[in-house]
């Protein structure tokens, strides 16, 4: 499988810190791919490195061809061509959910507002919010604004979504609104990779897990190998955390 998003040999620090030490990470095109590992392990970082939201220190990332660690890239378009959620939804308070959905488009992409409308429209009906857009995303409970997140996200029909445990700052009954709708875009084909603790979701839609500890990737494989037999000590003493 071509990769489409590559991370080789990638190192972060913040200050004395070493966050992510030497991190390889292949993410197919269409493939949904889930990262686990403990608090702090540097799953956050890796994924806002990935996203050319934070720059990395040793390595190099490939989107496709392009090596989009180089710094004569330009960061935006890059940025433009990928989609990000994050725990905490981040969408704009003081803008009604569909500005926020079209901002993107409209701001970056100079698609046409009635166009990115239209497109934000199709969307939010996607979610189960086409009622909702309108209104200001204080309105909305957790699980609507994450929806809405997703939404914003893919309106650009960015190439790789990157998600953040974007179920984990949501009350319990709202996190299966949202994974299902993960799950519908998993199998629509979309490109993911997804920090999470659902370990039953992960096993469940991702083609591969990924897991990181202290900045390194331990171990990966397909869900059924690394949940039923992990090979490595580490990775299940931080399994076992999830079935006792
Ligand atoms: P995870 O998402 O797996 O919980 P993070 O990537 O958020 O892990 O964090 C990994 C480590 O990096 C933690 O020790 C955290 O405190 C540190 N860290 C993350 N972001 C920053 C930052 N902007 N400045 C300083 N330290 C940071
Ligand atoms: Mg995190």
């Amino acid at each position: 499988m071509s990769a489409l998003l590559r991370a080789s040999g990638v190192w972060k620090s913040f200050g004395e810190r070493e966050v992510l030490r030497g991190v390889d990470v292949t993410l197919g095109r269409h493939e949904v791919v889930a990262l686990i590992g403990a608090s702090g392990s540097g799953k956050s970082t890796l994924l806002r490195c990935l996203g050319l939201l934070e720059p990395i220190d040793d390595g190099q990332i490939f989107l496709g061809d392009l090596d989009i660690s180089d710094p004569r890239v330009d960061g935006n378009r890059v940025r433009a061509r990928l989609g990000a959620v994050f725990q905490s939804y981040n969408l704009f308070p003081h803008l009604s959910v569909i500005d926020n959905v079209t901002l993107a488009s409209r701001v970056v992409h100079r698609m046409p507002r009635a166009a990115a409308e239209a497109r934000a429209l199709e969307l939010l009906e996607r979610v189960g919010l086409a009622d909702y857009a309108r209104q200001h995303p204080d309105r909305l409970s957790g699980g609507q604004q994450q929806r809405v997140a997703i939404a914003r996200a893919i309106a650009t029909d960015p190439e790789v979504l990157l998600l953040d445990e974007i179920t984990s700052a949501l009350d319990p009954e709202l996190v299966g609104e949202v994974l299902e709708l993960v799950r519908g875009l998993a199998a629509d084909g979309a490109t993911i990779l997804m920090a999470t603790h659902e370990m039953a979701f992960a096993r469940d839609v991702a083609d591969r897990i990924v897991f990181l500890d202290a900045g390194v990737i331990v171990e990966e494989g397909s869900p059924a190998a690394l949940f039923t037999a992990p090979r490595e000590a580490r990775t299940r003493e931080f399994l076992a955390r999830f079935t006792a």
